[in-house]
C-alpha cells in the first residue's frame, strides 16, 4: 500500500465514523453500477477480483488494500461494505465514488465509464452530492486534526536511537528518585545538573548520539524528532559561542538551555 492509498483508506474510515453511518442508497448503487455493472450491456469493471478468502465475495484489485472482509465491496444489507463508507476512492475515478472524475471521449480506457455515464443521465450526473460524495467541512478538519495528531505522535516515538535515549532518561528519573530522593524537575538547576551528568556518561547515550550523527552525515536523515534536536541544540551552541563561558559550564549552560526550549516547543505542539 502507498502512501496515497493509506490516506485514502484512513479517509474511507474516518467517514465511517463512530456511528458507522452509509453512504446515500442512490449513490451507493451507483458504486455497484461502477464496479458489477448491470448484467447486461455495462461489463463488470477490470479490477474487480474475487475473494479467494471467501466464496461470492468481491474486492477491488487496483486500491491495494487486499482481500479481506473490509475490503469486499459486496454484502447483505446488514453488513458494512466497503462501498457503504461515505468518503471513497476508485482508482478508476468512476461514478459514484469521491475523486470520481468525467470519462474522456478521446481515451479509450475511459468508454465503459462513458457507458456508465449515459446510463445514468445528466440529471443524476449534476448531483455531484450523489455521483461525487465528499466529506464535509467538519469531517474535513476532524481529520486534518487527527493526522496532525498522528503525525506528532509518530515524531514523538521516533526512530530506534530516540527509544533508546527516551528509555535511559526514564530510568535516570527513576534512580534518582528512588536512591538520592530527588523528584524530577528540569527547571531546578540541581536536578538538571544531576541528570545531565547521568544521562550523557550512559554508555547507551553515547552510542545512540554517535548513531544519530552518522545518520546525518550520511545524509540519510534519522527521524524528524532527532533531526529538530540537533538544529536546536546546535543553534544554542552558537548563541553561546562568544559567552564567555567555557567547559563544563558552557555544557551546562546549553543543556539548560535546550531542556527549557524542548520543554516549550512540547507544550506549544500540545496546546
Ligand atoms: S476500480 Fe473502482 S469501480 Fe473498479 S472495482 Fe475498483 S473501486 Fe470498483
Amino acid at each position: 500500500m502507498n502512501l496515497g492509498m493509506i490516506s485514502n483508506y484512513v479517509k474511507a474510515k474516518w467517514s465511517k465514523g463512530l456511528t458507522e453511518k452509509k453512504v446515500d442508497v442512490t449513490t451507493k448503487d451507483i458504486r455497484l453500477l461502477s464496479c458489477f455493472g448491470n448484467g447486461d450491456d455495462i461489463t463488470v469493471c477490470p479490477a474487480l477480483r474475487p475473494s479467494e478468502r471467501k466464496m461470492g465475495k468481491f474486492f477491488c484489485g487496483e486500491c491495494g488494500c487486499g482481500d479481506k472482509a473490509t475490503t469486499w465491496l459486496n454484502g447483505t444489507e446488514e453488513e458494512y461494505t466497503k462501498l457503504d463508507h461515505p468518503y471513497l476512492s476508485c482508482p478508476r475515478k468512476m461514478p459514484g465514488f469521491s475523486d470520481y472524475e468525467t470519462g474522456k471521449k478521446s481515451y479509450e480506457g475511459d468508454s465503459r465509464k462513458i457507458q456508465i455515464e449515459l446510463t445514468l443521465g445528466g440529471e443524476v450526473l449534476q448531483n455531484k452530492k450523489l455521483v461525487k460524495p465528499e466529506m464535509s467541512e467538519e469531517e474535513k478538519t476532524k481529520l486534518a486534526k487527527a493526522e496532525k495528531e498522528k503525525q506528532s505522535e509518530k515524531a514523538s516515538v521516533g526512530c530506534p536511537s530516540c527509544k533508546i535515549k527516551a528509555q535511559v532518561r526514564d530510568e535516570i528519573i527513576e534512580k534518582l528518585r528512588r536512591e538520592e530522593n530527588i523528584e524530577p524537575n528540569f527547571k531546578d538547576p540541581t536536578f538538571n545538573t544531576r541528570f545531565q551528568k547521568l544521562f550523557s556518561a550512559d554508555p547507551r547515550v553515547v552510542q545512540a548520539n554517535k548513531e544519530i550523527a552518522e545518520k546525518k552525515t550520511n545524509e540519510d536523515g534519522g527521524c524528524s524528532s532527532c533531526a529538530a534536536k540537533k538544529k536546536l541544540r546546535d543553534e544554542i551552541t552558537k548563541e553561546f559561542e562568544n559567552s564567555g563561558l567555557s567547559g563544563e559550564k558552557l555544557k551546562n549552560k546549553i543543556n539548560d538551555e535546550f531542556a527549557k526550549r524542548l520543554r516549550e516547543a512540547q507544550r506549544k505542539e500540545s496546546s
